[in-house]
């Protein structure tokens, strides 16, 4: 089998709530998201999808992603893409850096190699653990007030993990904590998550005024050096998820005892294949993780409900449901949320299919 064309979609999702916002007064209304068609000479193809959270969340952006895809692309014809190995070592020859283009690429193999094999990504992944997945909801950051509400109305939707956002003016963000800590009902798991958002001296105010809180606290700083900080002035279980990049700083963390959770994006690490390397690391090291990416639509969902359901249940922390912050039904076949949960497709290869419609025509095509 050998990849004889590559064409790149650009999707403008609009986000279901209006807006998403996070630290530093950041904020998108639309996922720029970019979707890739890899066809082989067989008659196969298989998609992925790659969406950065705007230009200024990680080093990523969406013109980047298609213009990394058009670098790549040239290099990948010919290759057998159920070659994964292969694949994302010419990848890596190809294109210093840049793992949210990779992503991409990356999927779409995997979705061919499981067309080939007539097997869901999944059973390829390790195969299925439990029958769903612990979905968690992002709690865009607002005043305090209507962040309770929004976890109320989220709760009706079936969610009981809630991650507000935080990272913001210290004395307010201790308002949001206390008050949507005040509205939780027994069995809820609340993350505050600053999204680098606090200098060192802020974070420790904020986390020592809520101490008595049962609640994880997410990426406080913005360096490894000033997490590392807080967490050893805290009580409070850590996550760490910008910082945690690849392998190396996973190791580092682990061996510094830095945190009790990471956080893993596919488009953060360079797709399944990297995501899996450091899910299999995180499981053997005792490290829970959520698994999730930084936005994106149906392609991206699938693909996170593969890797995730294929990991072992007790290190499962939360999984995100991107697809559900959408309006737009990118493609058939994907994980719906019911009732807090989703579960990975059972269909050969990510269990997707795009509709040609949302897709509309390649803004290019390498053959
Ligand atoms: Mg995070």
């Amino acid at each position: 089998m050998q990849i004889a064309r590559i064409e790149v979609f650009q999707v403008d999702l609009p986000l279901r709530e209006g807006s998403y916002s996070w630290s530093g007064n950041k904020s998108i209304r639309t996922y720029d998201s970019t979707v890739v068609r890899i066809a082989t000479d067989t008659g196969l193809a298989g998609f992925g999808e790659t969406c950065p959270l705007g230009a200024a969340y990680l080093p990523a952006h969406a013109a980047g992603a298609r213009a990394g895809l058009a670098e790549l692309a040239p290099h990948l014809i010919g290759q057998d893409p159920r070659e994964l190995g292969v694949v994302n070592r010419l990848m890596e020859r190809h294109l210093k850096g840049h793992p949210y283009v990779k992503s991409a690429i990356d999927m779409a193999c995997w979705d061919l190699l499981g067309l080939a094999a007539d097997m869901p990504v999944v059973t390829l992944l390790g195969g299925r653990h439990g029958t769903s997945l612990p979905l968690y909801r992002a709690i865009s950051q607002d005043n305090p007030q209507r962040m309770a509400q929004s976890v109320a109305a989220f709760r009706a939707e079936g969610y009981r993990r809630f991650q507000i956002k935080v990272g913001g003016d210290p004395d307010v963000d201790i308002v949001r904590i206390r008050t949507v800590a005040a509205g939780l009902e027994a069995g809820e798991v609340l993350v505050a998550d600053a999204n680098t958002g606090w200098l060192a001296h802020q974070a420790a105010r904020v986390l020592r005024a809520i101490d008595d809180i049962d609640l994880y606290v997410e990426q406080p700083c913005a360096t490894y050096e000033a997490c590392l900080n807080i967490r050893r002035r805290t009580r409070l279980p850590m996550v760490l998820d910008e910082v945690i990049d690849g392998v190396g700083m996973l190791l580092r963390a682990h061996a510094d005892q830095a945190m009790d959770v990471v956080n893993i994006k596919l488009g953060k690490v360079g797709g399944i294949t990297a995501a899996r390397q450091l899910r299999d690391l995180c499981v053997s090291m005792g490290i829970a993780m959520t698994i999730e990416d930084s936005g994106g639509g149906d392609i991206v969902t699938a693909a996170i409900a593969h890797l995730a359901q294929s990991t072992p249940q007790a290190s499962l922390f939360s999984v995100s449901d991107c697809n559900s912050y959408v309006t737009t039904e990118l493609a058939e076949g994907a994980p719906r949320r019911i009732e807090g949960q989703m579960s990975a497709p059972t269909a050969p290869g990510l269990g997707v299919k795009p509709r040609p419609d949302v897709l509309g025509k390649p803004v290019f095509t390498t053959a």
